[in-house]
């Protein structure tokens, strides 16, 4: 599926903010009806919560799936979404959403990305999934270049010696990736965390473990303190044992991979009506209190909201028939059936 980057405005009938499993669904609702959409989300991947907080434990109640991982249903949705080639853009935190006169809605990303959209339909789930962010004395201070949320690329490493503080997944991975034989090789690397105990996949473990006893990756276990700098550059972080000692650990550059936390954040700043951090939506079209603008998923409110997948696939369907009547105003949007629409067929591209 195309992804781009650009910072010149995009036009658009239909943004999506989300690919969660609800976005992902309001793409198919969508392209059901002809409307072709592009995607945001922070994260670098689809899936939202399914992806991010629960991707290879069991879901049990999605209809006519008895079980599936929640990496399983985003790859599911993406296939069923495929036929209508939607523009995902990764890694983009939507920050601001304002009314242009002509009625559209002007779009923009902290990355710089740019839209007009006719109409924006906000799937933002919990929150955007943005990096934990621990600080420790010193670190404040600190430049980009010096002290990363998530892996960058192979050259941000080559020639540094690398401090991966985190046990998720994703911190075992990088510190696997910095290692002389990973992707992103540097001079060394040595994962920091309090307790040797990890959080990450059994499989992602017994490779770290056998990294560690080949001194292919160092293990350092340990509270951080504080940066220790020459004036402007890290030297290294001193540590606190678990026998009560405190460790210098040399390094220039550290990685902190804590994991992932929502946060509602600039959804709150877009002057929708809102209830208990939720948008407030009417039930028969799930559209906000302002023109244009749909709320679908854990994002929504209304009498009787259950926060489940299925109920989100129930109000993309319905705010995608209200899109079109929006869009078209002057044209009927009939009820057709897949099994047996002809336009349908041909939009999905199965005759
Ligand atoms: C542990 C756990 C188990 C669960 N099990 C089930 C289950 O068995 N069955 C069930 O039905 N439900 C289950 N749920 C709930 C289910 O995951 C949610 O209902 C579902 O994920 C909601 O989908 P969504 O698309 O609305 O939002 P999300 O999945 O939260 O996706 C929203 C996306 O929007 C992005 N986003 C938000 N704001 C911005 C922004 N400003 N800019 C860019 N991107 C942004 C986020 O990064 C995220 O990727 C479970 C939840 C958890 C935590």
């Amino acid at each position: 599926m195309p992804s781009v980057s650009s910072t010149s405005p995009i036009e658009t009938d239909a943004l999506i903010i989300g690919a969660g499993p609800v976005g992902l669904f309001q793409v198919f609702e969508l392209g059901l009806l002809g409307i072709r959409a592009h995607v945001l989300d922070v994260l670098p991947h689809a899936g939202g919560q399914c992806a991010a907080l629960y991707g290879d434990k069991p879901i049990y109640d999605i209809p006519g799936i008895p079980r599936c991982t929640g990496h399983e249903l985003t790859q599911r949705l993406l296939q069923q979404a495929a036929p209508f080639a939607p523009t995902f853009h990764f890694q983009q935190l939507v920050s601001q959403l304002d009314r242009m006169e002509d009625g559209r809605w002007q779009v923009h990303t902290q990355h710089g990305l740019h839209f007009l959209a006719r109409t924006v339909f906000i799937a933002a789930g919990v929150g955007a999934f943005l990096p934990k962010a621990p600080k420790i004395e010193g670190s404040e201070s600190l430049s980009h270049a010096q002290w990363h949320y998530q892996l960058g690329s192979a050259a941000d490493y080559a020639g540094h010696h690398v401090l991966v503080w985190g046990d998720t997944d994703a911190a075992l991975e990088a510190a696997l990736a910095l290692s002389p034989s990973g992707s992103h090789a540097a001079r060394s690397v040595t994962l920091l965390h309090r307790r040797d105990v990890f959080q990450a996949l059994p499989e992602t473990v017994a490779r770290f473990r056998h990294a560690v006893a080949a001194g292919s990756v160092q293990l350092c276990i340990g509270q951080p303190l504080r940066v220790q700098t020459d004036g402007s550059r890290i030297t290294a972080l001193d540590i606190a044992t678990p026998e009560g000692t405190t460790v210098l650990q040399p390094c220039d550059t550290v990685l902190v991979l804590q994991g992932l936390s929502p946060k509602l954040g600039p959804v709150a700043d877009w002057g929708l009506a809102m209830e208990r951090k939720t948008l407030s939506v009417d039930t028969e079209s799930f559209a906000t209190s302002e023109r244009g603008i749909f709320a679908v998923g854990d994002i929504n409110t209304y009498p009787g909201k259950k926060k489940l997948i299925l109920c989100g696939f129930h109000e993309a369907t319905l705010a995608a028939f209200a899109a079109a009547h929006y869009l078209h105003p002057e044209q009927k949007t009939p009820l057709q059936y897949t099994t047996s629409s002809t336009l349908l067929q041909q939009r999905l591209d199965v005759l």
